[in-house]
């Protein structure tokens, strides 16, 4: 087999198009014009008005976009204050393409947020040069993003990712008053198993326990984060309780399937997990604190009794945990 030439390969690298740029301008000349240097390279979006990039730029959440500034109604200038200030666009960066030649525009458009200025006329290969170099920063950035939010072990995202997006889903839940499901996934006598069979053999129990729960709720839109040794915490979204108990009760029936023989078991003679998760409508008035807190006190019945099961109850809005025949949980 013939090795590629290498200009080959980094052509095709740099064409994979996995970058999109929105081009936002009114005047279609330059529209084509940025349209055909970066073609080749990237998805290319295009608006001809402030508004219309708006609507676009929250549709498609390109990665980088090129703003005009000299429109007629809304400029550049006044669209770049709404992404910045708009919490799912704020980190794109923009790049201003302008024919204004004014130093004091130029610190203008830096002060609002700007993360490059050209004027037009434009060079070709210095706007695709610069163009390359802010999303090359874009892909480092992504790279190490990933990096802080991953667990490598069973590349699982990690307890910081959990906060970010647990906030994320609690608000989004507060705004459209819909219920969350939280939970807690906890192997049973891991310490022994570690003891036992070493802890080689526990990252691998580890990765396969971690990856055929995290199967079971990705079917049903639920996802699973590592928050500690081999603790997970996940969350649902709402669902009958009977639905959700048969979800619960699938990932731990899940684990069981691997059969991964754990001969120091007090619950059985393969590995298995406990489960306590909690349905809440979230509040001000409720923390997703109380929540894990709640979670914990059920995992906490399961692992005090039979182990290898799932716990399940709703919080309801005065903190009180309510087991599914309405009765008290303490
Ligand atoms: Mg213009």
């Amino acid at each position: 087999m013939t090795s590629e030439p290498t200009d080959t390969i980094a052509h095709r690298r740099n064409t994979d198009k996995r970058f999109t740029i929105l081009c936002i301008d009114d005047e279609s000349a330059n529209l084509k014009v940025l349209a055909s240097i970066f073609k080749a390279d990237y998805q290319i979006l295009i608006s001809k008005s402030a508004k219309q990039g708006l609507e676009k730029a929250i549709q498609y959440s390109p990665d980088l976009i090129l703003l005009d500034v000299l429109m007629p109604e809304e400029n550049g200038f006044e669209l770049i204050v709404k992404l910045k200030q708009h919490s799912e666009l704020s980190h794109i960066p923009v790049i201003f393409i302008t024919g204004l030649q004014n130093v004091d525009d130029e610190e203008k458009g830096f002060k609002l947020g700007a993360c490059d200025y050209i004027q037009k006329p434009f060079n070709y290969s210095i706007v695709r040069a610069r163009v390359h170099t802010h999303l090359e920063i874009i892909r480092q950035r992504n790279l190490l993003d990933k990096f802080a939010h991953f667990d490598s072990l069973t590349e699982l995202p990690n307890r910081r990712k959990w906060e970010n997006d647990t906030e994320e889903h609690w608000n989004l839940a507060i705004e459209n008053t819909s219920s969350i499901i939280i939970g807690i996934v906890d192997i049973d006598c891991f310490k022994l198993y570690n003891d036992r069979y070493g802890h080689q053999q526990g990252d691998i129990a580890l990765r396969k326990v971690s990856s055929s729960i995290k199967r079971v709720l990705f079917d049903y839109q639920g996802k699973i984060y590592r928050c500690g040794g081999e603790e997970f915490f996940f969350f649902l979204p709402p669902n009958k309780d009977t639905e959700i108990q048969l979800i619960l009760n699938l990932c731990v029936q899940s684990v069981i399937d691997l059969a991964i023989l754990h001969a120091d078991s007090i619950a059985t003679n393969v590995l298995s997990a406990s489960i306590g998760a909690v349905q809440v409508l979230p509040s001000t008035t409720l923390t997703i604190k109380d929540t894990l807190i709640s979670a914990d006190t059920l995992l906490y019945q399961v692992k005090k009794s039979t182990r290898n099961a799932a716990n399940f109850a709703e919080l309801n809005t005065q903190g009180m945990l309510i087991n599914k025949d309405g009765q008290l949980i303490l």
